[in-house]
Formats: structure tokens, C-alpha cells, sequence
């Protein structure tokens, strides 16, 4: 029961409704309208966090009473903001709620399936004791989730990460046990997608560590712990080492040399890349200037750089300085980048690159192989070097597929006119391929490994040799 008054506009006419309902909804049903509301998300009407939690603390009471195990199940999806940004929020929302269905029947009656927010699923289950059983259910779940899917026409296929924790062994409260399940599930997606994985405490503490490494970091540059090793890079032909590249050490206080490995992808995402990456290149010229000078040792030196460094509106200035305060010739300095990061900024970096190369800087495609780099770019690009990533130069007569990979590669350069190294040479069976397919500039443990610049001049004397030469 309600009345309606309409609105006119100017021209007095009816441009909207005003619409006054009396409540007439009696005080229970509102109330239960309420409760609804707090505990079911509104989108796939499953359980929210809310119902979740209480439910949780429920059934691990009762589990704690009965002895009988209780499974968590977190699960996420993989990519969903790809599907989100690409084909809009509403398509996103569909594929949630046909998600929801999906999982809510596969599971038992007496399971929760509850949404948390956004992509991330959590289906509490009871009466599973043991690893295995838990494994065989979260296999079932996601085999029913990437099957095909059809909306509005499209269609598609999804693929879920599910983190696994059990009670009581992974956790004896409600929190941890989320905690972990939730640490499982970030290893699953770590390890690729449609990944299931068991919380093990080992992997709390892979992500103790990764905590103190970023909070030591921002520290790290200011106490000087930072140091920059060069590794020989040799030129097979004159035998000769040609060039190093600088690759930076973490020194530790704690965990001693950290590598780069386990600290670049932390400080590419916390910013700390960029002042890092500025003291590395200026440490870099600074050493190339004083071989040069103090040892008349004249070395090309080789520095990585991140994409985020490179997307710095100063960043060619700031090589220009480096270079400048150092009174380093640019022709000795080449910058690295790793392929498919430049293959992807390709267009906001042009400029950049070729401000750089005008300087008289060199440009060298770092890890080639790896992306998927369109031959008409790398043409146009004037670059000066190709680095064959070391995973097929690990491969080299182990896998044939290798071996054709590597050949193609060194033709591709060899029509760019583009200086080829390869990197990570460990056997002098990969060395000998390389040479007899033309390639003989080398880097790799068969030669040297990276070291402490003080020991750089002592590789000045080395003769280098090939058999195949
Ligand atoms: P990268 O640029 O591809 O460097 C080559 C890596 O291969 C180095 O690892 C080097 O020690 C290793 N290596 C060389 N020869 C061999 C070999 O024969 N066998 C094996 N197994 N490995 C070999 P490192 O020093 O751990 O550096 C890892 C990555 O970290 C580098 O890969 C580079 O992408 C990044 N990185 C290192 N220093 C810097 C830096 O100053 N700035 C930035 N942005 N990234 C850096
Ligand atoms: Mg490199
Ligand atoms: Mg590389």
C-alpha cells in the first residue's frame, strides 16, 4: 500500500514518479531481511565472511568434540581480473555466479561454500581425515570448475588455485587454519595455474622470510649492504675476456649473500628498484672507469636494468650523469633488458631506447627466447646485443628441440647483424655446439663465475681456448 505523486517538468509533463510506500513489511520479516543481508553476499547468495567465520567456529568445536577431521578449502581464480578488465564487470559478475553454482553442486549437503570477496571461494568440509581425501575432493571441485563455460554466447574456461588445510594438524584455531589455507593457496598459484596444495610449515616460513626481506630492504641501500659482482664474459675467437656483466648481491646481515632472485621481484614491487637501480649503475661506470684508468683495462660492462627503472621519465638522465661524473664513454656501458618485459612496453619505451642510443649507450636483449619477441620490432629497435637465455643453453644435446631453438636463434641474430652471448655455459660439449654454429662469445660457470670486482683484473692474462677453434 502506498501512494504515488508525479513529478512534471517545465512543459508539465510527467518526467518521473515520486513512489511513498508505508511499511507495511511486518517487523520479523525485516529483521530476517537484515540477518540475510549480513550474512549472504548478495551477488551469489552464498554464505558471506560473516556466516563463514561463525560456521567455521561451529563445525571446529564440534569437530574438537567428535574427533572427526574438518577440511578448508580456499580456493582463487586464476587470472579473473584479466576476464574482469577484458570483458567487463558484469560478464565477471555471471561467471562468479555460475562459479558458485558450480562448486555449491559438487560439494555435500552438509559443506559451507562461502564467497569472501571478489574471486576467492572458501568450502569448509567435514569428516575428511587425511591428506589424501582432501586432495581427492579439492581435484573433484576444480575439474568441475575448468570445464568449458558458456555466457552470453562466450565462451571460456577457467582455472582455480586451491590452497588445502586441515584441522587439527594445520591449525588448531579457526584463524590459522584460514591463515594457512590461504598461504597454501598462494603457493598453488605461485607454482602455475589449476595448482592444489597441501599448507606445509615450511611455506609459513618461506613467507617469514619473504616478510624480513622486504622490511630489511628499505634499509638495505642506506647501510651500504649492497655489492656488485661482475661475472667474465669471454670471446672464444681471440680467446680473450671482452666484457663483464654486473650483477648485484644482497649482503645480508643475517641470511649472508642473498641473490637477486630472491629480492629484485620484492623491490620491482615496493619501489626500492628504483634507488637500487641508481646506485648499480653508478657503481657500475664508477668500476668500468677505474679499470680503465688505474689498470688500463679497457672493459664493456654490462647492467641489468628493470622495466620500472626504464619507465622513469628521468631515466636516460640519469644515465647521462652516471656516465658524466664518471667521465665513462658511453660506448663502454650496455644496458640489459629482459625480453618479454620490453616486448610488452615496447610502445612507451621506444623513445627512451633510442634517446639512450643516440647517447652512444648500447642495448642488449636480455633472457631471448623466453618472450615472444615480433622480428619487424627487434629490427627496428638498433640493438646492438642478443643474450640466449641460459634454459636453452642448458638444454643443448639433452633436448633436440633445444638444439634447433639455439641454431634458429643464432641465425635470427646473424640476419640482424646483432652480437649474440650465450649465457649460462657449464659443459664444453654446450661451448663446442655453440662455436660450431657460430657462436663464440660465452658466459658462463665454465669460464668464471661472478665475483668480487678486485678479481676482475686477474682474468686479463687468461687465454680462453676452443677445441672446435
Ligand atoms: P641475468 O641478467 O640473466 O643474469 C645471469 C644470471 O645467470 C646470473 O644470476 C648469473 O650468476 C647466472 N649464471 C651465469 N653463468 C651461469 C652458469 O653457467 N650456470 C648457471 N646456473 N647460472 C649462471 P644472478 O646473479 O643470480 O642474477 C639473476 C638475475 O637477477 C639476473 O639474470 C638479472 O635478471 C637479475 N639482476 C641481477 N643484478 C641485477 C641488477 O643490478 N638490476 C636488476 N634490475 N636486475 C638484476
Ligand atoms: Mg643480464
Ligand atoms: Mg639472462
Amino acid at each position: 500500500e502506498g501512494s504515488a505523486a508525479p513529478i512534471r517538468g517545465d512543459s508539465a509533463d510527467v518526467i518521473g514518479c515520486i513512489v511513498v510506500f508505508r511499511d507495511m513489511t511486518p517487523r520479523k520479516e525485516l529483521l530476517s531481511e537484515i540477518t540475510r543481508k549480513a550474512n549472504f553476499d548478495s551477488l551469489t547468495h552464498l554464505p558471506n565472511r560473516n556466516l563463514f567465520h561463525d560456521r567455521l567456529d561451529q563445525m571446529v568445536a564440534q569437530s574438537g568434540r567428535t574427533r572427526s577431521g574438518v577440511a578448508l578449502f580456499y580456493l582463487d581464480i586464476d587470472e579473473f581480473k584479466d576476464i574482469n578488465d577484458t570483458m567487463g564487470h558484469p560478464f565477471g559478475d555471471l561467471l562468479l555466479k555460475e562459479i558458485a553454482g558450480r562448486i555449491s553442486a559438487v560439494v555435500r549437503e552438509s559443506d559451507t561454500v562461502a564467497r569472501l570477496g571478489g574471486d576467492e571461494f572458501c568450502i569448509i568440509a567435514d569428516k575428511i581425515g587425511s591428506r589424501e581425501e582432501a586432495l581427492l575432493f579439492a581435484g573433484n571441485v576444480r575439474d568441475h570448475l575448468s570445464k568449458p563455460y558458456q555466457l552470453e554466447g562466450v565462451d571460456l574456461r577457467v582455472t582455480t588455485s586451491i590452497g588445502v588445510a586441515l584441522f587439527p594438524e594445520d591449525g588448531i584455531t579457526p584463524t590459522v587454519l584460514v591463515r594457512n589455507a590461504d598461504i597454501a593457496m598462494y603457493q598453488a598459484k605461485g607454482k602455475g595455474r589449476n595448482g592444489i596444495e597441501h599448507f606445509s610449515p615450511e611455506m609459513d616460513r618461506a613467507i617469514q622470510d619473504r616478510a624480513s626481506i622486504e622490511n630489511r630492504l628499505y634499509l638495505a641501500l642506506e647501510h651500504s649492504e649492497f655489492v656488485l659482482f661482475y661475472q667474465p664474459i669471454v670471446d672464444l675467437q681471440s680467446g680473450k675476456m671482452v666484457s663483464v656483466e654486473a650483477l648485484v648481491r644482497w649482503d645480508h646481515p643475517e641470511f649472508g649473500m642473498v641473490s637477486p632472485d630472491r629480492f629484485i621481484p620484492v623491490a620491482e614491487k615496493n619501489g626500492m628498484i628504483i634507488p637500487m637501480g641508481r646506485w648499480v649503475l653508478e657503481q657500475a661506470c664508477r668500476q668500468a672507469k677505474s679499470w680503465l684508468e688505474a689498470q688500463d683495462l679497457s672493459l664493456l660492462v654490462k647492467v641489468n636494468v628493470s622495466i620500472r627503472q626504464l619507465l622513469q621519465a628521468d631515466f636516460v638522465t640519469e644515465v647521462e650523469r652516471s656516465l658524466l661524473s664518471n667521465g665513462l664513454p658511453a660506448e663502454m656501458l650496455e644496458l640489459e633488458i629482459t625480453e618479454s618485459l620490453l616486448m610488452e612496453n615496447l610502445g612507451e619505451l621506444k623513445q627512451t631506447l633510442s634517446r639512450l642510443k643516440g647517447m652512444g649507450v648500447r642495448l642488449s636483449i636480455d633472457d631471448f627466447g623466453t618472450g615472444y619477441s615480433s622480428l619487424s620490432y627487434l629490427s627496428h629497435l638498433n640493438l646492438n646485443t642478443l643474450k640466449i637465455d641460459q634454459s636453452f643453453t642448458k638444454g643443448i644435446g639433452i633436448h633436440p628441440n633445444d638444439d634447433s631453438i639455439v641454431k634458429t636463434i643464432l641465425a635470427l641474430a646473424r640476419s640482424l647483424s646483432l652480437e649474440v652471448v650465450a649465457e649460462g655455459v657449464e659443459t664444453v660439449l654446450q661451448s663446442d655446439f655453440l662455436v660450431k654454429n657460430g657462436c663464440s662469445v660465452h658466459q658462463g660457470y665454465l669460464y668464471a663465475r661472478p665475483q668480487p670486482a678486485s678479481s676482475i683484473p686477474g682474468y686479463r692474462e687468461q687465454f680462453f681456448s676452443s677445441p672446435v677453434l
